[in-house]
């Protein structure tokens, strides 16, 4: 069976842009492929961070995962599977230099922390896609499913497993593709130009777990002309609020809408309406879920440790290899 990786950072609640762009996918991908999904705590310290916080974040972001229907055997939290950091040192050498400087969450995410109070950056966020690599090339998984902004990365992840494959005299690593929904990329409604994303502020992305009313204010609100849209185009706003309904498998108001604007006659107040009343649908779905998770939060910790612990096998096994072919003393030498 194929293998299936993909991560998600406990930097706060799940956004409708991760969602749709991929945990939905990694739900219905359980169904077809052996899945293994990471809770990665150690990309979450590459930027300044709380680490009481941190913890609580990890195991929210547990929680949320399992009430969107994440299987438990499948999750692991990056931390308890220590050799990703192991892997990702090796791979500092197989990486190049010049490539990992070039990466565009590298130039967004320094840039913000350049305005911040000290404008620190760290090594770890220059880093960050090395142990991306290792992340995903530690469970020599086939697919990531994964939004378009991780393109990139993924690119870099292929390039190291084939420097590392060169330089072994082997095809040890497997390249792994990139494996998008029907909506890669979900803009944020304030600013549809803009990804939809936790790090841009709380205006820039709608939780899963969102009051109705919170959901239907950030829609009602939603930007639908950005002032940049050419004669006879579909404004960023609103090609954006198309795809929050299609994502939200609501194909009947979809087609009915889409026949409106061709036509033009869509009043933006009833696309919204059709788009919140679609958000508000799943939010108390997964609020529902999550209530019953939260009843029996120690259980679920055990699980997520016990989980953990299997999938680290697998991880020692590959780094065990990796450390036979690179020249590294292993016990058995
Ligand atoms: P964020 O960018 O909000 O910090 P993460 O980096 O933790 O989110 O990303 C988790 C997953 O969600 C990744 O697979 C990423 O590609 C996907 N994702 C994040 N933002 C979006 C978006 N706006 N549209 C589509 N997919 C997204």
């Amino acid at each position: 069976m194929k293998r299936v990786l993909s991560a998600i950072q406990p930097t706060g609640d799940i956004h409708y842009g991760n969602y749709f762009g991929a945990v939905k996918n990694w739900v219905k991908l359980q169904n077809t492929y052996e899945c293994v999904y990471g809770v990665v705590d150690y990309h979450a310290m590459t930027m300044p961070y709380n680490p009481k916080k941190l913890r609580e974040n990890t195991w929210a972001l547990i929680y949320n995962l399992l009430a969107l229907g994440v299987n438990k055997e499948s999750l692991f939290i990056q931390s308890l599977v220590p050799e990703h950091t192991e892997l990702c040192w090796i791979f500092n050498n197989f990486a190049a230099m010049g490539r990992v400087e070039n990466m565009t969450q590298f130039k967004d995410k320094s840039l913000q922390s350049k305005s911040g109070a000290d404008g620190f950056i760290s090594v770890g966020l220059f880093d960050y896609p090395v142990l991306q690599a290792a992340d995903i090339l530690i469970y020599k998984a086939d697919y990531v499913p994964v939004g378009a902004d991780q393109k990139q990365h993924l690119e870099l992840s292929r390039e190291i497993a084939q420097r590392f494959n060169n330089q072994v005299g082997e095809e040890y690593f497997v390249l792994p593709e990139i494996l998008y929904t029907e909506t890669p990329k979900i803009c944020s409604t304030a600013d549809p130009l803009k990804k939809m994303s936790k790090s841009a502020g709380e205006k820039h992305n709608i939780s899963v777990f969102e009051k109705e009313e919170v959901i239907r204010k950030k829609i009602r609100s939603a930007v639908t002309d950005t002032g940049e849209t050419k004669a006879g185009e579909m404004s960023a706003g609103v090609e954006n609020l198309f795809i929050l309904l299609k994502a939200s498998d609501n194909n009947v108001e979809y087609d009915a809408l889409m026949t409106d604007y061709t036509n033009g006659k869509l009043k933006y107040s009833d696309l919204k309406q059709a788009v919140a009343d679609s958000l508000v649908e799943q939010s108390n779905h997964f609020n529902m879920k999550k209530s019953e998770i939260l009843e029996d939060r120690k259980q679920v910790k055990n699980e997520i440790k016990a989980s953990s612990e299997a999938i680290r096998k697998f991880a020692q096994t590959t780094v065990s290899e990796v450390k036979d072919l690179c020249g590294l003393i292993n016990v058995k030498y």
